[in-house]
């Protein structure tokens, strides 16, 4: 009998998607409902409470102590809400609120999706073991989190970490945030697909022109899409660096759909991290593959609901340091 679990909620601009978590990180019930990403705020908040539905149906729920919420950002732990760049319909929502309600007053932790995936890769994944890491998410966006001396650190709104917007590029283009040379317009998947384009890079038959044809492409060799492969990395090199340099951390593990691309992206970033990471205590730094995979933000959901999960019902600790 299950009687120590947790929630789990992953909200992103796609799906929304559900879990009942045990102690050791297994998805025992699984929820999902497409986001209805261009609906209205009570539209969205239906597709995530027929989510817990259907996670409540399960005679497992009983064993059920507190909810995890992942979601794509930005969040304000602080004050329970979100505001997902992609779900218009969303802007400081009260989303904590209303999942405290819907489950009948379970306490509920909020972290964004960079800190659950941070949360996942350091419980169970590839940066399982160390004290002080970075995680990034590097797919349409650029996003990450922080583990500081064996904890998550989540920062204030659950924030912390989001890597995808420090300048690397002073005088760079400029970012939707409304800063320049960010390591997400340098490095996410659409900007390394925009400047294959932009230096001659042809997509295939299939028209296919998403950051996954450019590595396929360079896996090839062709000269346009290796280039954009390298400055991608040397982008994520220069933010990793710098966050090693400023917290001592002693992994960066790298997950999300560019990252796929596999050594087409790691050796020019182990290459380039040479030339950016170059005082004593950072020329150790690991560099390796995130390992969670698609379900990342459940579990790294699950491991921010532990957090609230003894403070008993009612409580609406969503910043727990
Ligand atoms: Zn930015």
């Amino acid at each position: 009998m299950h009687t120590d679990l947790v929630a789990a909620l992953d909200i992103g601009g796609t799906k929304i998607a559900g879990a009942l978590v045990d102690g050791d990180g297994s998805l025992l019930v699984r929820a999902q409902r497409p986001t209805p990403a261009r609906e209205d705020a009570e539209s969205v908040m239906g597709a995530v409470a027929a989510v817990l539905e259907e996670l409540k149906v399960s005679p497992l729920w009983h064993g059920a102590r507190a909810v995890g919420i992942g979601s794509a950002g930005p969040v304000d732990a602080s004050a329970g809400t979100v505001s997902p760049v992609n779900v218009p319909g969303w802007r400081d929502f009260p989303l904590v609120e209303r999942v405290v309600a819907e489950t009948g007053g379970l306490p509920v932790a909020l972290v964004g999706d960079g800190v659950a995936m941070t949360a996942a890769e350091h419980w169970l994944g590839a940066a399982r073991g160390y004290d002080n890491a970075l995680c990034l998410v590097v797919s349409t966006g650029v996003g990450g989190g922080l583990v500081l001396g064996g904890k998550l650190h989540r920062g204030p709104t659950g924030n912390a970490g989001h890597i995808g917007h420090i300048s690397v590029d002073l005088d760079g283009d400029l970012c939707p945030c409304g800063a320049r040379g960010c390591v997400e317009r340098l490095a996410s998947g659409p900007n390394i697909a925009r400047r294959a384009l932009e230096n001659g890079w042809l997509p295939g038959p299939d028209g296919d022109a998403t950051a996954a044809a450019v590595a396929a492409s360079a896996r090839l060799g062709d000269r346009a899409a290796v280039a954009s492969f390298e400055r991608a990395a040397q982008a994520l090199a220069a933010g990793i660096a710098a966050t090693a340099t400023l917290t001592e951390i002693d992994i960066a593990v790298i997950g999300g759909g560019v990252a796929g691309a596999g050594e087409v992206l790691f050796a020019p970033l182990r290459r380039s991290l040479r030339d950016y990471a170059t005082l004593s205590f950072v020329r150790g730094l690991t560099v390796a593959p995130a390992v969670m995979g698609t379900d990342a933000g459940l579990v790294g959901a699950a491991a921010a609901a532990s957090s609230v999960r003894h403070e008993g019902a009612n409580a609406r600790a969503v910043a727990a340091p």
